[in-house]
């Protein structure tokens, strides 16, 4: 039986991946910190996980999990996962993001070393990693030049897996472009238009307030980009992967999408564009090139962008109290 250690578990890559692991007949055991506010909602769709206390930030707590787990396969998915949230705290984000990761892999690294057993990490990195790039799309030799506080803690932990991998852990960095579910917070631009939408489809609001609408992004679907880690740690041998749909859009193009899909037709009437929510940089376009996930993991995104928005805004409108 494969044993599983999520961190972020509470999260929405985290659900779905120990959902995905206890139906295969995992064990899967996960790191809540303290006041996580997922464990109630993940105990009610998973009960048989095993849960331990810690932190990214607390070496001891890593080291106690890690021991008590004896995993075969690490999933780092925890961190501070917002790039908005990492401009205002950008040193609890990079203690989080950045030294978290090297705490856990300095961990499994020593949990393999005295027990002789291979352990599989694969650490959630992540597009931002390569910033506002100067080619598109990117993929796994694209430069990184990260442009958050979010973005250089991401890239600093994709460098340590590479360190890692070299010393001989079987460490997985997968970089993956935004994706999304009914399950993504609405401090995250998709949900908050999907919600917005319903909720003005239904008369429960009447404006949605947003920052940059030019923005592009290679949004894909969750359980998707979830397949693709659990793939990663299962092939031979560790490397790098781009995980990406290739095609992207505009939050505009997001918005246009929800509203219509929503029933609100005169869908520039209601957007308002406010400076608060403009980042002091953001990347123009993020778009990858997943062809080695492809040939080597077999993998492919099963939804698209219509699809995607059409999921989102359904599960919303079944939220709201109409009905
Ligand atoms: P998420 O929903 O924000 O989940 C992050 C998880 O980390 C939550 O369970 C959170 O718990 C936990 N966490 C935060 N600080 C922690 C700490 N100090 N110690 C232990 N746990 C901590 O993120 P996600 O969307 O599932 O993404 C999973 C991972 O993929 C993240 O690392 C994210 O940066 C990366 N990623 C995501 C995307 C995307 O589009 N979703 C794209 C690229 C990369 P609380 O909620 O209780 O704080
Ligand atoms: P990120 O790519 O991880 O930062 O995911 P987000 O969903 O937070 O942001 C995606 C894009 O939407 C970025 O280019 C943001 O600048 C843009 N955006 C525009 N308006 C908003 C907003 O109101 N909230 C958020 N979170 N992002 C916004």
């Amino acid at each position: 039986m494969v044993i599983a250690l999520i961190t972020g578990i509470t999260g929405q890559d985290g659900g779905y991946l120990a959902e995905r692991l206890l139906s295969e007949g995992a064990a899967v055991h996960g790191l809540v910190h303290d006041g996580d506010l997922g464990v109630a909602d993940l105990m009610r769709r998973c009960p048989s996980v095993v849960l331990h206390d810690g932190d990214l930030t607390d070496d001891a707590s890593l080291a106690a999990v890690v021991t008590d787990a004896e995993p075969d396969e690490v999933y780092n998915l925890a961190g501070i996962s917002s790039v908005a949230f990492s401009w205002e705290r950008p040193v609890l984000t990079a203690d989080v993001t950045a030294l978290g990761a090297a705490r856990l892999l300095e961990q499994v690294w020593q949990l393999q070393d005295r027990s002789g057993m291979p352990v599989r990490f694969v650490q959630a990195s992540s597009s931002e990693v390569f910033g506002d790039a100067d080619v598109a799309p990117q993929d796994e030799a694209t430069p990184l030049n990260p442009n958050s506080p979010y973005g250089a803690s991401k890239a600093l932990a994709h460098q340590l897996v590479g360190v890692y991998r070299g010393r001989g852990l079987h460490a997985v960095s997968a970089i993956l472009y935004n994706h999304e579910s009914p399950r993504r917070p609405p401090t995250f631009v998709t949900r908050k238009i999907t919600r917005a939408a319903a909720r003005i489809a239904q008369g429960l609001e009447h404006e949605l307030v947003l920052g940059n609408l030019n923005a592009r992004r290679d949004w894909g679907w969750a359980p998707d980009y979830v397949d693709a880690m659990v793939r990663a740690a299962r092939h031979s041998e560790a490397a790098d992967y781009v995980v990406a749909t290739g095609k992207a859009h505009s939050v505009r193009d997001f918005v246009a999408a929800a509203f219509v899909r929503a029933g609100v037709e005169d869908w520039e009437r209601r957007v308002r564009v406010d400076q608060d929510f403009v980042r002091p940089s953001d990347a123009a376009l993020q778009v990858g090139n997943a062809a080695r996930a492809h040939a080597f993991l077999g993998w492919e995104p099963t939804v698209d962008f219509q699809e995607l928005v059409g999921r989102m805004v359904d599960a919303d409108l079944q939220a709201t109290p109409a009905h």
